[in-house]
């Protein structure tokens, strides 16, 4: 590969890989747009001159972000991998506008491109993720996610994960309105006082049913700690209608991808929190700039995922454990998946992660073989 000899030491991106892997789920995950039973996502190698290797990963989450599998793998093989061949990992910002630049949209390829590129980063330097984005916290709380199903399965799930030992529970509503109410009344008088509860609505009511159930949850007493999500996304007069007639914080997550988006919902108080996905943001390159816009604002950050293995969990939580202002933590994916197939990285007890001070996000295996632009059968894969 041409360009070392130019700088002296610079690693050079040489290719830009992808592969897939299946990950059976524990059980179903429902929600209000969705039931899925396994993790199917596309993994990322980026590998420099050097043999150095990153990885990341894409969900294909179509219903919110409208990434599917083809479009990961076409504009990761016609677009970023062209863009990016040849660029020196030493300059990881001229790397992120080029990202940036060479596709719109397409926020889940571009997402695991750029955690591939800041785990290289990061290996180069020798240093834990999470320490070269200037943090130190050691360990992450997260909160467990509860299926939306019949109330009797709802209950059965949230004692299980109180047994496993979550503390937070995140609970997936916002399919029948006022019953969603019963909901979550039944899981908190199983669970008691003692366990966080997150209701999260994935845009399932629209804006006055959501005040009419908001109001009866407070006046039900039933301590909910924030409502996610309640009306659908472009619904921006919604979220500000919602926001200014109830005392329970209202968190933005479909309704937030970007920076910009992050400043117009901050400044129009469409929301009182904000969720942060890498896949919405499109890496963890943006993701920052979200936390600065929050930071600026005095608002808290939420970190969250879609259906993710430990690898692009991982990333996030390096964010997570860098950036004061991520006051709040779901990162589930892992405990949602059945078996774990990556070697190395942070590790995960339930609702504990233990970041480790292996350089780069850590991971060191992941279970897939790669490909750089076709197979025998012509297909990318
Ligand atoms: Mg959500």
């Amino acid at each position: 590969m041409a360009g070392s000899a130019e700088t002296g030491d610079g690693m050079r991106i040489c290719d830009i890989q992808a592969g897939e892997v299946r990950i059976p789920l524990r059980k179903p995950f429902k929600t209000a747009l969705r039931t899925v039973e396994n993790v199917e996502d596309i993994l990322i190698r980026v590998v420099t001159d050097d043999g150095s290797e990153g990885f990341g990963e894409a969900p294909p989450t179509a219903v919110i972000t409208g990434d599917t599998k083809g479009s990961i793998l076409t504009a990761v093989r016609d677009f970023i991998r062209p863009a990016l061949i040849g660029m020196e990992i030493e300059n990881p910002e001229a790397i992120f506008r080029k990202l940036d630049a060479c596709v719109v949209r397409n926020t889940s390829a571009k997402a695991a491109v750029d955690m591939a590129i800041y785990d290289l980063f990061a290996k180069r330097c020798g240093m834990p993720l999470y320490q070269v984005l200037g943090g130190a916290r050691k360990e992450l709380e997260t909160d467990l996610t509860i299926s939306v199903n019949e109330i009797d399965q709802m209950v059965e799930d949230s004692l299980e994960a109180v047994k496993r030992g979550y503390r937070i529970l995140k609970v997936k509503v916002g399919k029948e309105g006022l019953r969603d109410v019963a909901r979550i009344a039944e899981i908190r008088k199983a669970v008691g006082p003692d366990i966080r509860l997150r209701v999260d609505a994935n845009q399932g009511w629209d804006a006055r049913q959501s005040v009419r159930i908001i109001h009866a949850l407070e006046d039900r007493g039933l301590d909910i700690e924030l409502v996610e999500q309640p009306v659908p996304a472009r619904d921006f007069e919604g979220m500000k209608f919602v926001t200014a007639r109830v005392d329970t914080p209202i968190l933005a997550d479909e309704s937030v991808f970007s920076a910009q988006d992050a400043v117009r919902l901050i400044q129009e108080r469409a929301a009182d929190l904000i969720n942060i996905k890498l896949m919405k943001t499109g890496g963890i390159y943006h993701a920052l700039a979200i936390c600065s816009v929050a930071e600026i604002y005095g608002v808290e950050c939420m970190i969250g995922c879609m259906l993710e293995s430990r690898l692009a969990v991982s990333a996030a939580a390096h964010l997570a454990a860098a950036k004061a202002v991520i006051t709040r933590v779901d990162l589930d994916g892992p405990s949602l998946c059945l078996t774990d197939p990556h070697e190395g990285g942070p590790e995960y007890r339930e609702n504990i992660i233990r970041m480790t001070d292996a350089p780069g996000i850590g991971i060191t295996k992941v279970p897939c073989s790669f490909h750089s632009e076709g197979n025998q059968a012509g297909l990318f894969l």
